[in-house]
């Protein structure tokens, strides 16, 4: 994943995570893997273990105040979003970042990650995105490191790394050029039900026929649409 062709048009995604082979099998399937194959999207994952600064590679701590489980510590993130954005100087001009970027931290307090946000973060060139673990991250991360914090919604995942493959998804549909038709960014407004072939199931035992409904085999756009339109 790392030896994608850059393009300088190319959204590009790192993700700072303790697990960064998680991404690879998911990223490698359909339209994503075909987006960053035309240079639509560049995705790389990087290991926060090798921003610790100890030779066990330590990432996180016990929590101040006490309390169970362990919390992702501020310093190896700190470094690895700075690296990241290092590394985006030699993409500069002129000595000025040519490049929007916004970083994100997955957390349950965040934004609720909706239709709106996706099409509002795939406006900018790089996503930095952290992925929390155990039992969170360090608040100075939120407060300093990160310019929003994101939620995929009211539910106790074990870490950022699903929430991250969620957004990167939401966001890669808001591109132009990532879905073959326009039209289907219209599931940002609701989605319409649709049927395929046969146009009757019929059930093997009771013979029981279960029917695509009428108005979406006549043929008529007109009332299509009105049928689309209200059940959307
Ligand atoms: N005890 C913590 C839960 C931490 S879950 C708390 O109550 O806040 C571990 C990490 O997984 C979080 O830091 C966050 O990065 C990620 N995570 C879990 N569920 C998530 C969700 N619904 N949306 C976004 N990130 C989530």
């Amino acid at each position: 994943m790392r030896h994608e062709t850059r393009n300088k048009k190319a959204m590009r995604f790192d993700i700072i995570t303790i697990f960064p082979d998680i991404f690879s099998s998911y990223l490698d399937e359909s339209f994503l893997k075909r987006a960053r194959k035309a240079g639509l999207i560049s995705i790389v994952p990087h290991n926060l273990r090798d921003f610790a600064n100890d030779k066990h590679r330590k990432v996180d701590d016990s929590p101040y105040g006490g309390g169970p489980g362990m919390v992702l510590k501020v310093e190896p993130i700190y470094k690895a979003v700075e690296f990241i954005k290092r590394q985006a100087t030699s993409d500069r001009r002129q000595g000025r970042n040519i490049f929007k970027t916004r970083t994100i931290l997955f957390s349950l307090r965040g934004k609720k990650l909706d239709g709106k946000v996706a099409a509002r973060l795939s406006k900018y060139d790089r996503l930095i995105l952290i992925c929390g673990r155990y039992e969170g991250v360090d608040e100075r991360v939120a407060k300093y490191v990160a310019d929003e914090e994101i939620s995929i919604g009211d539910y106790v995942l074990s870490g950022g790394e699903l929430p991250a493959l969620v957004l990167i998804e939401s966001v890669c549909r808001f591109l132009p050029g990532f879905l073959g038709k326009r039209e289907s960014l219209e599931e940002f407004n609701g989605s319409h039900p649709a049927y395929t072939k046969p146009a009757q199931f019929v059930l093997p035992k009771s013979g029981k026929k279960w029917k695509v409904p009428g108005v979406l085999l006549s043929g008529n756009h007109k009332k299509i649409d009105e049928y689309r339109k209200r059940h959307g």
